[in-house]
C-alpha cells in the first residue's frame, strides 16, 4: 500500500513555495483592490464609497494578520490534500484540460458548489453555539476592506478550506480549472469587502445580472445586516431561503445614484 510522503515532510519541503502561491494570491487580490479603491476614490465615483465610516489603520492591520493566519492553515491543510492524492483518498490534479467544453462546465460547477457551500458552513458559523468560535473574528471588521478577504479565526480558515479536499473526494480536477477558480475565489472575495461599489447602476434592474452579488450585498452582512446575505458569489440562496437584507435593493440603488442631479423637467417661460 502506498502510504506517501508523509505531510510534515511535504511541509518542511514545498511549505515555502506552498506558502507563497497562497499568500502571493491574497496579497495581489488585496493590494490591486485597495489600490483601485483608493484611486477611484480621487474621482468623480468617490460616491460609491459604502459607508460613511473609514476603517482604521488597526481595523486593516488586524484583517492582514489574521488573513496571513489563515494562509498557514490553509497551507498545513494543502499539505494533507497533497499526502490524501498520493495515497488515492482525493482525485487527482489532472495536467491537461478535458476538452474546452468540459472544463467550462467543471469551471461553473465548482463555482456553483462553492457558492452553496459557503452560504450553508457561512450560516452555520452564524449559529449561536458556533459564532464565537468560528465566525466573531471575521465579524470585528464592521467596514471591511479588501484586506479582510481571509480575515477568519483559524476554525473558519479549516472551514473554508475543508471544501477543496471535498470537492476533490468526487470530483477529478483539470489543474487550470482549480487555479482559475481560486483566483476568482479571491478577487471576488477582496470585492465584496472593498467597501465601495464597482458595479453598474443597472445591475439589478435586469433578471440578466441581479444574480450576481454585488459588494453592497455583503457589505450589509457587516454592517447593520448581520443575519441576512450570508453568499458568497450569487443572491440564490439568500432569496430561496428569504434571508436577503429587505433593504438591500434600496441600499444598492442609494450608494450608486449619490451624486447624480436628477435631470428636471424643463419649464415653459410664457412672455408676459
Ligand atoms: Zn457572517
Ligand atoms: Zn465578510
Amino acid at each position: 500500500m502506498n502510504t506517501g510522503i508523509p505531510p510534515l515532510d511535504i511541509l518542511l519541503n514545498h511549505g515555502r513555495e506552498i506558502f507563497t502561491f497562497d499568500f502571493g494570491r491574497y496579497f495581489m487580490a488585496a493590494s490591486i483592490t485597495f489600490a483601485i479603491v483608493w484611486l477611484l476614490r480621487r474621482t468623480v465615483l468617490k460616491t460609491r464609497k459604502i459607508q460613511g465610516r473609514e476603517a482604521t489603520f488597526t481595523d486593516m492591520r488586524r484583517e492582514f494578520l489574521q488573513s496571513l493566519q489563515s494562509v498557514f492553515v490553509y497551507v498545513i491543510g494543502i499539505c494533507f490534500l497533497i499526502w490524501g492524492r498520493e495515497v488515492g483518498v482525493f482525485y487527482d490534479i489532472i495536467g491537461e484540460s478535458l476538452g474546452w467544453a468540459t472544463d467550462l462546465a467543471m469551471l461553473a460547477a465548482i463555482i456553483i458548489a462553492h457558492d452553496a457551500y459557503f452560504y450553508w458552513a457561512h450560516r452555520f458559523m452564524h449559529h449561536p453555539k458556533l459564532f464565537k468560535t468560528f465566525h466573531r473574528a471575521h465579524h470585528r471588521s464592521i467596514t471591511p476592506t479588501p484586506w479582510a478577504a481571509y480575515s477568519f479565526a483559524m476554525p473558519e480558515a479549516l472551514v473554508m478550506f475543508m471544501f477543496v479536499p471535498i470537492w476533490q473526494f468526487f470530483v477529478p480536477t483539470p489543474g487550470w480549472v482549480m487555479f482559475v477558480w481560486l483566483n476568482f475565489q479571491i478577487i471576488r472575495n477582496a470585492m465584496g469587502h472593498a467597501g465601495f461599489e464597482f458595479f453598474p447602476r443597472w445591475w439589478l434592474s435586469t433578471p440578466l445580472t441581479r444574480w450576481i452579488n454585488t459588494t453592497v450585498h455583503h457589505d450589509l452582512h457587516h454592517n447593520g445586516g448581520f443575519n441576512t446575505n450570508y453568499g458568497l458569489y450569487f443572491t440564490f440562496w439568500d432569496k430561496w431561503m428569504g434571508t436577503e437584507h429587505p433593504k438591500y435593493a434600496e441600499k444598492f440603488a442609494e450608494v450608486v445614484g449619490r451624486g447624480r442631479i436628477e435631470k428636471q423637467p424643463e419649464t415653459q417661460t410664457v412672455p408676459a
